[in-house]
């Protein structure tokens, strides 16, 4: 028999939720429901210079006021350091200090990786230079050659990434600290139980780095699927300032909207609906009826 079906919401509080992260709220949701699986909400603060104080307790009375609650306890990961430490001793002998700051790095022109972050160019690999202090941990991926990750994403279809052209060794602790995101949602995607990720297609090109961190780990790898970003007019990603959802409480007419201008953009078609309730009993078989269409089998 497969594995139950768990999914989850993970959102970083450096802000309220916005139309966009709402997306990905609500596309998560509706797979494990339609999955008849377990949907968890986990508020990823591991980066505590970003986090907004009370945007994580917004975050989820909102979520909740939409009728999206976690079925399990709200897990946080800034209370979670030790397995991230845990999971990094396993990894200690993949990994090395760097000393590089990111001029450096930028200013070495090997380009940058789909993500946007230029490509480490290796300097640290073997010890840091006389004078130099450590910065940031890095993980030693694959020689050209070896550094092939390939995963087919569920809507997506197949993607392949070359760890060592495309990202170089990557961070897992942070210059100011902190555990890098990466290391962080593979350490708990695993130990959560989470057999699909389903979030935006910004985090497409981290997924390799994820499948790679998984497979040194030990840990199985969910399936993915990855729905598009909304962007604003200019055609940029919006960001937690600029399109905060205001719901007052009790306002159903407006959370109703909300989600439906969220299901609109992820191509459900739904009959009108006009409450909570009469959107969540539409929006699950149409979610469904949009995989019969989409999915593509792995
Ligand atoms: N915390 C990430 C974000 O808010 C999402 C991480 C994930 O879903 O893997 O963009």
């Amino acid at each position: 028999m497969n594995t139950p079906y768990v999914g989850r919401f993970a959102p970083s509080p450096t802000g309220p939720l916005h139309a966009g992260s709402l997306v990905a709220a609500v596309a998560s949701y509706l797979d494990a429901r339609v999955h008849n699986g377990t949907w968890l909400i986990r508020i990823e603060d591991i980066d505590e210079g970003r986090s907004v104080p009370g945007a994580a307790e917004g975050i989820l009375d909102l979520l909740q006021r939409l009728g999206m609650q976690s079925d399990r306890d709200v897990v946080w990961q800034s209370r979670r350091k030790h397995l991230y430490q845990a999971a990094f001793d396993q990894l200690a002998a993949n990994a090395y200090a760097c000393g590089c700051n990111r001029r450096e790095i930028a200013d070495s022109r090997l380009g940058f990786g789909p993500d946007g972050a230029a490509i480490y160019p290796g300097t640290c690999r073997n010890g840091l230079a006389p004078g130099r202090t450590t910065r940031s941990l890095r993980l030693r991926v694959p020689e050209p050659g070896a550094d092939l990750v390939e995963f087919t994403d569920r809507f997506a279809g197949p993607i392949r990434q070359r760890l060592a052209l495309e990202s170089g060794d990557f961070v897992l602790k942070r210059a100011d600290g902190y555990w890098a995101y990466q290391l962080a949602v593979v350490v708990d995607d695993a130990e959560q139980g989470v057999t699909d990720v389903v979030r935006g297609a910004d985090l497409i090109d981290s997924t390799p780095r994820q499948i790679y961190l998984q497979r040194l780990l030990g840990v199985p790898t969910p399936r993915y699927l990855h729905v598009p970003v909304v962007r604003n007019a200019a055609g940029e990603k919006l960001s937690k300032q600029t399109g905060a959802l205001a719901i007052a409480p009790d306002d159903e007419p407006a959370a109703v909207a909300a989600l439906q201008d969220a299901a609109r953009f992820l191509d459900l078609s739904l009959e009108p609906v006009d409450s909570l309730a009469g959107f969540w009993q539409a929006a699950v078989p149409a979610w469904a009826r949009l995989l019969s269409l989409r999915e593509v089998a792995a």
